[in-house]
């Protein structure tokens, strides 16, 4: 090789959008905490946890990725469902790749198939993910992969594990190969564009769904109504409005004499002030806005 080429070939920059996609509870926000080494996206065991997209922001020597963690696809039952999945799938054509997660514990179900239809119609290189291969058998991972490859053949399929970190650098550097050569987007410190103000409502949100039961995390929406600095005393105050669709769920958010607010208030509390370097005060309300989930106002209020 000349000289000349190789020199272009170490100067060349990569980057580019790559969404994070499969069914709900697939692990995608493992994934992107993971890929980020930081987490900027909520997990919890609860389907239907990630409700906007995420941007991640990875910066490698040679390139920078920009990931978007979408709420899962899935049939819309609801208004707030429906929303989800134009989301989804409007993500699709804005993107340079894609990363596909299934299951490894779970049969694939009608979801992987529709998302397998839309991926087959588009040109977007789609790598598959078998994901938590941490729960499966080895043995039982060869008949696996090949059942999951048929469902999109032709395509790059990868066990990994995200709770693990097993394959995870190698999905990055799979990725990279995709990407064509562009610029860096963002300075290499940052690693979202989402608001401090906008995590903290998802990092509430998250004890919520953490420690409540049933449909109640799936009628609560977070509202940041302050986030102020007191510079001089290296503090941040947060003042949050939980919303919740039904009045009988808000003695429960509140609970005995307050304890389950206290108690997600505490929670959110202690990991914003890992996550911003500094003391948090914040306090929390609970209001009844009846028919939240079904208001296309309300829903683009809260960015949805
Ligand atoms: P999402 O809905 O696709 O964003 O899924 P999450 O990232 O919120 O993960 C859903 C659940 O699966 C959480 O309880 C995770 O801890 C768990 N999970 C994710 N990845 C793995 C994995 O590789 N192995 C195991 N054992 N659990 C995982
Ligand atoms: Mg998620």
């Amino acid at each position: 090789m000349p000289i000349d080429s190789i020199k272009k070939e170490e100067a060349s920059h990569r980057s580019g959008f790559v969404a994070i996609i499969g069914r709900p509870n697939v692990g995608k926000s493992t994934l992107l905490n993971q890929l980020l080494g930081e987490k900027i996206a909520i997990v919890t065991p609860k389907p239907q946890t990630t409700r906007n997209r995420i941007r991640g922001i990875k910066t490698a020597p040679n390139a920078q990725i920009i990931f978007l963690d979408t709420p899962g696809i899935h049939r819309a039952s609801s208004l707030i469902n429906k929303r989800m999945v134009e989301t989804a799938l409007q993500t699709l054509g804005e993107v340079d790749a894609i990363l596909w997660l299934l299951d490894a514990t779970r049969k694939p179900g009608q979801e992987d198939a529709d998302i397998a239809t839309v991926l087959s119609q588009s040109v977007t290189t789609a790598l598959i993910l078998v994901n938590k291969i941490d729960l499966v058998a080895k043995r039982e991972l060869l008949p696996l992969m090949e059942k999951c490859s048929a469902l999109l053949p032709g395509r790059e399929i990868v066990p990994i594990s995200a709770l693990k970190r097993e394959n995870v650098d190698l999905v990055l550097e799979l990725l990279i190969k995709q990407l064509p050569e562009g610029p860096r987007y963002y300075p290499e410190d940052e690693i979202t564009d989402q608001t401090e103000r906008f995590i903290a409502a998802e990092i509430i949100r998250e004890k919520i769904f953490l420690l409540t039961h049933e449909e109640i995390p799936y009628y609560t929406a977070v509202g940041i109504d302050e986030f102020r600095e007191k510079d001089d005393k290296n503090l941040i105050v947060i003042t949050a409005t939980i919303y919740t669709d039904r009045e009988s769920h808000k003695p429960i958010l509140i609970g005995k004499r307050g304890a389950m607010l206290k108690e997600v208030g505490t929670r959110a509390r202690e990991e914003l002030e890992r996550l911003l370097g500094c003391k948090v005060f914040l306090e929390l309300f609970v209001k009844v806005q009846q028919g939240w989930t079904q208001n296309p106002r309300i829903l683009t209020e809260f960015g949805l």
